[in-house]
């Protein structure tokens, strides 16, 4: 994660981001800052960049044209078109999920005013995210940017360590976190809750569910009513289980919010774009339907669990390819027995010969032009996995933004040694470790991978669900 921040103050960001697990981030090449002092935009000898405001009134207000070439010069170094937050008291207010979805960017531009703020034209050309860190205003905007940054850094994959680990704590399931407690076990007589010395896994679980529960209600009584809605919707999606598995791992991994919960529909969008339904007749589909239209973000990917939804999102949301596809879950608790038939490890940094053989094993595969940006998009986010056989590569597999396994290839000569299995089994395995229930949806006809799902004990739901994506 690359972040770009915009600012008077160059060195307030620079000394405070690098201290400490920011700081070591940066050094371990997790994360990467630039940041770009306005003033060296302004056109005058003084390097001033501020003025009185039209209309009168006190104060400054910062000048549109340095603004604007600050975001320029970043502009010109990105591959992309990075989101530029514009971090104001205006804005709507940070929260954890959008720092979870703010994670999942490559780069981020972040802006930060001073003064009385920022001149309204350069804004509207430039920003695409207001937001605050609260109902309250600083004096400048390099605290609240900071403050976003290290929330969100925290986040991307291998800046904690596993002892700093991010997976539950506050916030996680609408909760806030249970008590903690370390050595030594009385201290001004006060003794360590009993569970929690018990050594009983079950008991100490149990115990932070039910203080969570109890310190949400009493601290935050309104996201403890998150919390409940959201039970209610996972105990709806939960009587369909197998066709729900993508809403429910969704929800799980704290991706997916709800949008829509009403009798037996549901709606959530998933931060990483892809909006799912499902919902009880057509009725309540077209009411679904109509908010994901009229919603300001808009679906990368819509994943429908009733057919009678798909007219209806086409005739709503614009042409849209659809593809019919079965979910297949492992529903298992215990791992899948290991295989040998190839080392499997992440493909991240590729030495020179692994970059040949995914090219050659990619070129080989036939896939389309858009099975190879898929395969690029796994591949930058750390999803791709390969299978080495004496060192080289072989096969690899990868994992979509949905959480399912996307797509396996075993290169030609070396079918039939149980490769593919050793990567869906790696795959399998190291999401139950997580906590996950892996999935993958199978095409409809695809004799050969119905097969092979069913071989490694994946149960097929009773009905399909439709995919759809802009052409
Ligand atoms: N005149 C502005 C207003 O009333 O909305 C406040 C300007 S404030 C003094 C200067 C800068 O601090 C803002 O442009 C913004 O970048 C930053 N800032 C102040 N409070 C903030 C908050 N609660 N969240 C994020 N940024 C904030």
């Amino acid at each position: 994660m690359r972040f770009h921040v915009l600012t008077l103050f160059p060195e307030l960001i620079e000394n405070t981001f690098g201290t400490s697990i920011t700081g070591r981030g940066l050094e371990s090449g997790k994360l990467a800052l630039h940041t770009v002092n306005i003033r060296d935009y302004a056109d005058n000898r003084h390097h001033k960049v501020d003025d009185s405001p039209y209309g009168g009134g006190a104060g400054l207000v910062m000048q549109a044209e340095p603004v604007y070439r600050a975001w320029e010069s970043v502009r010109r170094e990105c591959a992309g078109a990075p989101r530029v937050i514009y971090v104001t008291p205006q804005g709507h207010t940070f929260r954890q999920e959008l720092a979870r979805e703010l994670a999942r960017e490559e780069e981020l531009i972040f802006l930060c005013g001073h003064y009385e703020g920022i001149d309204e034209r350069v804004l509207k050309e430039i920003v695409t995210d207001y937001i605050s860190i609260g109902d309250y205003v600083l004096t400048g905007g390099e605290l609240a940017a900071l403050v976003m940054m290290d929330a969100i850094a925290r986040l991307v994959p291998g800046v904690l360590h596993n002892q700093e680990s991010a997976e539950f704590e506050s916030f996680h399931n609408s909760l806030l976190e249970y008590p903690q407690y370390s050595r030594p076990e009385t201290w001004h007589e006060k003794q360590v809750p009993r569970e929690l010395l018990s050594g009983n896994h079950k008991e100490i679980e149990d115990w932070r569910l039910e203080q969570a529960k109890k310190r949400t209600r009493e601290r935050r009584p309104d996201l403890y009513e998150e919390y409940e809605r959201r039970q209610a919707c996972e105990r709806q999606l939960m009587k369909q289980k197998l066709l729900h598995t993508d809403m429910l791992e969704s929800l799980r991994a704290d991706r997916g919010r709800i949008l829509h919960f009403e009798e037996e529909s549901v709606a959530l969008a998933d931060c990483e774009g892809i909006f799912y339904v499902t919902a009880k007749d057509p009725e309540a589909g077209e009411k679904i339907l109509e908010k994901i239209s009229n919603n300001k973000q808009k679906p990368a990917l819509l994943v429908l669990h009733q057919e009678f939804l798909v007219e209806r999102a086409r005739k709503l949301l614009g042409p849209l390819a659809c593809e019919r596809r079965f979910p297949y879950v492992y529903t298992q608790k215990h791992p899948l027995p290991r295989c040998y038939g190839a080392e499997i490890r992440p493909l991240t940094e590729l030495e020179d010969q692994e970059r040949e053989d995914v090219a050659k094993l990619v070129q080989e595969s036939g896939c389309g032009q858009r099975k190879k940006e898929a395969f690029l998009a796994c591949f930058r986010k750390g999803r791709v996995y390969g299978a080495f056989v004496e060192g080289r590569l072989r096969g690899f597999m990868g994992q979509n933004q949905a959480g399912d396994l996307d797509f396996l290839y075993v290169g030609e000569l070396w079918r039939r040694r149980g490769i593919g299995r050793a990567l869906e089994t790696a795959w399998v395995n190291q999401l139950l470790g997580q906590g996950a229930r892996p999935f993958v949806w199978v095409e409809e006809g695809e004799e050969s991978s119905r097969l092979f799902q069913e071989s490694l004990g994946l149960c097929r739901a009773k009905s399909p669900v439709w995919i759809l994506a802009k052409p």
